[in-house]
């Protein structure tokens, strides 16, 4: 028996062993008959397995015990970082070979049991938790906090398709929380874990016979303040609200929340970005000009992840393919997706061509004050809606695009379009829902608290953002 699972834990298909169901008892179990799944599941080798990864996870809370309290002799990050990486290259390895698509199935929480099935019995929630509690301890590293900062970026984003629920609707936060925590050289990685492999599978996730949004698309806002409060780089604050626009319909009510309630230099970012990319909040209130700065000037091209790529470290990626295989085996160190510059997602396609690589949207380049349909026909050719879904995107070069109020009505009815994620010109105040009012009175007063005392930054900076409070969200400790 012993000899029979070594076997299948070497082979590729070892989700059929933890599979509960029994047609996919390999044939060496056939005589187990009803009882093979049970005695499967509590075979000692399972915990001769397991044991190894107990250990680590147990010798993570000892550094993190240390650093905290500070005993001697404090671990360095380079030796915690040798052990994380340890687990994201179990956690890869184990990820190859599962059959079916984690990523397909982690958008639907109704699949969340038969994902979890998918995996060896492993203690991913003790790893989890001894990650984020790492977290915590790293303004505590004296020496090489740049490697254990990257080795738990990377460690996250591998252990996203292996949580449950309630881990991932905690794990957008905790990864923006590193902006706090982590050094400034680590936040254009922090930023691109966020957007690239954490808020489209987490945030977009609804609970059956849940009226409200999921914990992890209600802490957006809390998302937003953290990053805007503790990155000064406002190509950073573009980045993550445009990889927002894409996904989250009412993003704005976010924003209106950051204005109204967060940290003085969280507001005024949120209250720029949201007059730089919502259609004529009302072109006659704010002098659009000077809010026009260089901000997606320093945005940092997002590369191409494939481990032999032709053009190492400049062919910015523009696909991206969705297979855990194709992933682990073309970028070995990376959690999936796989994002690729389109040379390279030739060659694999061409290797592969059953694979299905889709586009990326880019990032806004100018923010247009008219509508970029071409073949506009509209007399009032002033931007209405900017829409990020790809297929209209697709027509504007794969950025977001800019409609009249024309344009937007030809592209989005109930005929087509109807699933566009697309933003509208802010309406009314006397329109909006409840909640929105009161964020919008808020914020308008904070625009002009903020205006009228320019100390008003540092006055505040260490005033805590209530938003979260309010919506339930606590702060990660
Ligand atoms: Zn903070
Ligand atoms: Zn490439
Ligand atoms: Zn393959
Ligand atoms: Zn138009
Ligand atoms: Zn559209």
């Amino acid at each position: 028996m012993a000899e029979g699972y070594s076997e299948c834990s070497n082979n590729s298909q070892p989700s059929c062993v933890r599979s509960s169901g029994l047609d996919n008892v390999p044939p060496s179990y056939e005589g187990l008959g009803g009882i093979a799944c049970p005695v499967l599941r509590l075979d000692p080798q399972d915990w001769m397995e397991n044991n190894p990864v107990t250990a680590k996870i147990r010798s993570l809370y000892d550094c993190q015990l240390r650093l905290m309290h500070n005993m001697q002799p404090l671990p360095s990050g380079v030796d915690i970082a040798n052990t994380v990486k340890y687990f994201s290259q179990t956690l890869l390895s184990v990820l190859k070979d599962v059959p079916r698509s984690p990523l397909e199935m982690i958008k639907d929480p109704v699949s969340d049991h038969e994902r979890m099935g998918l995996y060896p019995n492993l203690d991913y929630k003790g790893l989890f938790n001894a990650i984020s509690q790492l977290v915590d301890s790293a303004p505590h590293i004296q020496y090489g906090v740049q490697a254990f900062g990257q080795s738990v970026l990377q460690c996250l984003g591998c252990l996203l398709p292996f949580l449950e629920y309630d881990m991932i609707d905690n794990l957008p936060y905790l990864v923006a929380y590193c902006v706090a925590v982590f050094p400034v050289s680590l936040h254009q990685e922090i930023l691109n874990l966020l957007c690239y492999y954490i808020l489209p599978f987490t945030i977009t996730r609804h609970y059956e016979g849940d009226e409200d949004d999921s914990q992890a698309s209600q802490s957006v806002a809390a998302i937003v303040m953290m990053v805007f409060q503790h990155s000064n780089n406002p190509a950073h604050h573009c980045q993550l609200l445009e990889c927002l626009m894409t996904m989250k319909p009412t993003i704005v009510k976010d924003l209106l929340c950051v204005i109204a309630y967060g940290t003085a230099g969280a507001r005024l970012s949120a209250a720029k970005l949201m007059f730089y990319y919502w259609p004529a909040f009302d072109a006659q209130l704010f002098d659009r000009k000077g809010l026009l700065c260089k901000f997606s000037n320093d945005l940092v091209p997002f590369l191409c992840q494939r481990d032999m790529c032709p053009n190492a470290g400049s062919a910015e990626a523009a696909k991206v393919c969705y297979d855990h295989c194709i992933s682990v085996t073309f970028a070995s160190d990376t959690p999936p997706p796989l994002y690729l510059c389109i040379e390279c997602a030739n060659e694999i396609h061409r290797e592969h061509p059953n694979q299905r690589f889709f586009d990326l949207l880019h990032p806004m380049q100018q923010v247009s004050m008219v509508c970029e349909n071409k073949n506009c026909r509209s007399t009032d050719k002033l931007a209405y809606s900017i829409c990020f879904s790809n297929e209209c995107a697709s027509y504007n070069g794969n950025h977001p695009i800019r409609y009249c109020q024309q344009c937007h009505a030809n592209r989005h009815n109930s005929r087509r379009g109807g699933d566009h994620v697309v933003h509208t010109k802010l309406s009314h105040a006397w329109q909006m829902a409840s909640d929105m009012q009161t964020n919008l009175v808020e914020a308008i007063i904070s625009i002009f608290f903020l205006k009228r005392c320019p100390n008003a930054e540092t006055l505040s900076r260490h005033e805590s953002p209530d938003c979260g409070a309010k919506r339930g969200i606590t702060h990660a400790q």
